[in-house]
């Protein structure tokens, strides 16, 4: 058995970001870092959760300036890891001023380090403007941010705020893993659904846009995004967060993904989603799967994805149940929320079949499904799916807040209802 290395706790960390150029895409960061005279390494985030890999966009990263008691401290880059910066803090000194700039990438193919803003809308991933002192766990350091947007636009993000000043939004102290995990989605169109409207524990899903037209969401949609929170709270059987924000941006400018966190999510979809039949048809599972992510991925995560900070890579092994389970369950409440039809469940589930190279299927058209051993489901029919329960070995906790969710086992998925009912154990 070896222990693990002892790990330092940080006085509270200053963030000020200054996002009044996002649609020029530049960032302004500064920060205070609290620190002793003597050797000091920062490190940029390089492994980001959700990406599952060293994705931490260090190559934007611009104009870094480090200081103490206002004289200039020279730094170095680390001769191997490119996101290591060394430098010495002068005696007398009990902190460190650095400022950087975060260029955000106009590449809309990508995750989090994509195309991130427009005009009219920008995302702040708190990753990306940051340093902390290596060999800090990520919930060890808090830190005290304050964020400048554009003028007139709004926002919303998990992250608790503590006051407003025409020196911008001043936040709560968080954790770097509570503030990393809560991005801010801003913009000028933007507009909250409630989707839980009464409840103690508050869903909603929020929206910018790059026009006023693209928010004019129907009253029927509202009330499938809502059933998904119904369905969820059915599926899970218990509340893991204090609230819930979907963070919705909608535009043909920025990368089109969803990028999970434990009381939100980073949803990012063509501009007319929520107007266009066809397109909420084909982005309908992106939010299902991202609040299911907020359990399986945040809550309960693999034991090799639960890293201490944000330089230990990650290991992958269990990738597939973190991914996989969570395709499965964000499929399954799409369909149950009304998000998708009958026909729109079991066409994807013939054409994910069709992807793996499983000859359990016919052609969408007619509108069957063929199980493994040949047995052809009607149109319409019920489908069952048998999902191994997880070991709880591999699973760690996560530390932001309590409750317990259910691990089942068996879903029956039926036309007539897509009911939670159990079926007896067997495969197809
Ligand atoms: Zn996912």
């Amino acid at each position: 058995m070896t222990a693990r290395p002892a790990r330092s706790a940080v006085a509270s960390i200053q963030l000020n970001v200054d996002a009044r150029e996002i649609s020029r895409r530049v960032l302004h960061a500064q920060l205070e870092i609290p620190a002793a005279p003597g050797p000091l390494t920062l490190v940029y985030p390089k492994w980001i959760p959700g990406e599952h890999g060293p994705t931490g966009p260090i190559t934007d990263l611009v104009g870094i300036k480090m200081s103490a008691r206002g004289q200039t401290i020279p730094w170095r880059r680390d001769p191997v890891e490119t996101c290591v910066f060394h430098l010495d803090v002068p005696a007398g000194a009990n902190s460190v001023e650095v400022t950087l700039d975060y260029l955000l990438a106009s590449d809309p193919n990508g995750f989090s380090s994509a195309a991130s803003s427009s005009a009219s809308l920008g995302v702040v991933s708190w990753n990306t403007v940051l340093l902390y002192p290596q060999g800090s766990a990520a919930n060890a350091m808090t830190y005290s941010t304050r964020l400048q947007l554009p003028e007139g636009w709004k926002y919303a993000t998990a992250l608790p705020r503590a006051g407003e000043s025409a020196n911008g939004i001043q936040f709560q102290s968080v954790s770097l893993e509570t503030l990393i995990d809560s991005p801010v989605m801003a913009g000028i169109h933007f507009h909250t659904f409630d989707l839980s409207p009464g409840s103690q524990t508050p869903h909603r899903l929020n929206v910018v846009a790059e026009s006023a037209a693209a928010l004019e969401m129907t009253a029927a949609d509202q009330g499938r995004f809502s059933n998904l929170v119904k369905e969820a709270n059915t599926l899970f059987g218990a509340h893991h967060y204090r609230s819930y924000d979907f963070l919705l941006t909608m535009s043909d400018q920025v990368a089109h993904f969803g990028l999970e966190h434990h009381e939100s999510s980073d949803d990012r979809v063509p501009e007319r989603m929520l107007i266009d039949e066809n397109i909420l048809k084909g982005w309908a599972s992106l939010l299902p799967h991202e609040m299911v992510h907020s359990w399986n991925g945040k809550y309960r995560r693999p034991a090799g994805l639960t890293t201490p900070d944000y330089q230990a890579p990650m290991k992958t092994e269990l990738l597939w149940v973190y991914e996989g389970l969570t395709d499965y369950l964000g499929e399954v409440l799409a369909a149950r929320s009304g998000l998708w039809d009958v026909t729109s469940y079991t066409e994807r589930l013939a054409m994910s079949a069709d992807a793996i190279g499983a000859r359990w299927w016919t052609p969408p058209m007619r509108r069957s499904c063929f199980t493994r051993r040949g047995r052809k489901v009607p149109p319409g029919g019920a489908v069952r799916i048998f999902i191994p329960k997880v070991r709880s070995s591999g699973w760690k906790p996560m530390s932001q807040s309590g409750g317990r969710p259910k691990e089942n086992g068996r879903w029956t998925i039926s036309a007539s209802g897509f009911s939670a009912a159990k079926t007896p154990r067997r495969r197809w």
